[in-house]
């Protein structure tokens, strides 16, 4: 299949890493689009990838099979308003990243039936290590579907929900889950340095700790339960620890904070 075009309307962080990832993997740069309200602020992925940009959204959509909604929430209404004649007659399809607004709120505000893929990145797709979610709506094509998967696949891995409201637990689970690791090793972190190591030291011991168990528990065949009771020897250190997170309930308390980044996302949608 030919290469479709691909117009990104607001091309700030999230589309520049997509833009990167895909021209990346080899994806033709004649064949993007990236739109911004000013010259200047398209400079930069211009000059990177070498892609088309405009500033008016309109006729960037009007080359498109492929619309990337990657503005912020709040101005997303307005965005989408402004283009829903040119959606209307151009019928691409439309991926939206933005956080909590449904692909029936989408279509409302396009006044048409649309196809629609929504889709949850999250920050590591920066570094083209993310974890996306994908809802389609019943107007989307398998082979439309494809199209999706590929271009969220440029920055990571991509599964999709069957539900729209999967999107919330997506939310939950890889949306808010790379900010529950940072609180994790910001802890272990000021942990190490109340047990006498220097800050450095400390920071460095439980990053590259972070770096090597999520690395072990993709490499491995064994699930992370198993790995952790692999390295949990009786009597040992490590079960001490073990011991002291359950006494503290930890796996509760995840579960009662994901429950409520999930409750969030329902609610901001
Ligand atoms: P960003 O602010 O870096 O990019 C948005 C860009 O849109 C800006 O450069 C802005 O100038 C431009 N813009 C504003 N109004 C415009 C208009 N009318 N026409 C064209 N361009 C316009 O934001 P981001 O971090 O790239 O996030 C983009 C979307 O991705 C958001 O909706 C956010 O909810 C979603 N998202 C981001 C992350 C993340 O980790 N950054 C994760 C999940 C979802």
């Amino acid at each position: 299949m030919n290469q479709p075009t691909i117009a990104f309307i607001g091309a700030g962080n999230m589309a520049f890493s997509i833009i990167g990832g895909l021209v990346k993997q080899g994806y033709d740069h004649t064949k993007i689009w990236a739109t911004n309200l000013t010259e200047d602020t398209l400079k930069d992925v211009k000059q990177s990838f070498n892609v088309n940009t405009t500033t008016d959204n309109a006729t960037a959509v009007n080359e498109a099979d492929v619309v990337v909604l990657s503005v912020k929430p709040q101005v997303m209404k307005e965005v989408v308003q402004s283009l829903a004649e040119t959606f209307k007659s151009q019928k691409p399809l439309i991926i939206s990243i933005a956080a909590g607004i449904t692909a029936t709120t989408l279509q409302e505000w396009i006044g048409a039936p649309s196809a629609i893929v929504r889709c949850m990145p999250n920050t590591p797709a920066l570094l083209q290590c993310g974890a996306s979610g994908l809802y389609k709506n019943p107007q989307v094509s398998d082979q439309q579907a494809g199209i999706a998967e590929t271009l969220l696949k440029a920055v990571g891995i991509t599964l999709w929900v069957k539900e729209e409201s999967g999107i919330d637990a997506v939310t939950a689970v890889s949306g808010s889950g790379p900010a529950y690791y940072f609180l994790f090793m910001e802890a272990m972190q000021q942990a190490g340095e109340a047990l006498g190591l220097d800050s450095e030291t400390a920071k460095q011991l439980t990053l590259q700790t972070a770096l090597g168990a999520a690395r072990m528990a993709l490499e491995s065949s064994d699930d992370p339960a198993t790995l952790r009771k692999k390295v949990t020897s009786p009597g040992g250190t490590t079960e001490q620890a073990i011991n002291t997170f359950n006494e503290g309930e930890l796996s509760a308390l995840v579960g009662k904070a994901m429950k409520a980044a999930a409750d969030r996302s329902e609610e901001l949608s």
